[in-house]
């Protein structure tokens, strides 16, 4: 059963996701997918607690194995979890896109750690596969979904 709190915290986590789609500059992205092969893109996914149950409660678990190589959501060339997805997905953009803002990140990631702190849920940043790996191993990501 989700808690008040946590309901609470994802209304607010979707304010901040909804507000990000001003600043989106999606038509500068050819969506490609090269971003969610992370090996090839050269950088690695993190996001907070918050935003990594916001993420399983939407999409569930990842269909196919997530590793540091490639999103467990990455299916061709598309994402399974758009809705859900992290923060570190909505804003970036690379070079050929035009870059992303790192005064909006620093903006939404502030607001999301207010969220986490003011609803009781930890601040904590961690490479996304793996925090996906320990939420569904605790049945986190089960508590989420369905609810
Ligand atoms: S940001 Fe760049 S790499 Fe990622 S989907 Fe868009 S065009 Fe492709
Ligand atoms: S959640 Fe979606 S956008 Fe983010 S890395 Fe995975 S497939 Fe790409």
């Amino acid at each position: 059963m989700m808690s008040a709190l946590l309901q609470q915290a994802f209304c607010e986590l979707e304010a901040v996701y909804i507000d990000l789609e001003r600043h989106d500059g999606a038509e500068s992205c050819r969506a490609c997918g090269q971003c969610c092969w992370f090996e090839v893109a050269g950088h690695s996914l993190f996001a907070t607690r918050l935003e990594t149950l916001y993420l399983l409660e939407k999409a569930g678990a990842p269909a196919r194995p997530f590793t540091a190589k490639r999103c467990g959501y990455h299916q061709g060339r598309r994402c399974r979890a758009r809705e859900g997805r992290v923060l570190g997905c909505r804003i970036y953009r690379c070079e050929e896109a035009g870059g992303f803002c790192s005064e909006v990140a620093e903006r939404a990631l502030a607001e999301i750690k207010r969220i986490s702190l003011s609803n009781g849920i930890p601040m904590e940043y961690a490479i996304l596969h793996a925090r996906i790996a320990d939420l569904l191993a605790a049945g986190l990501g089960e508590t989420c979904s369905g609810e």
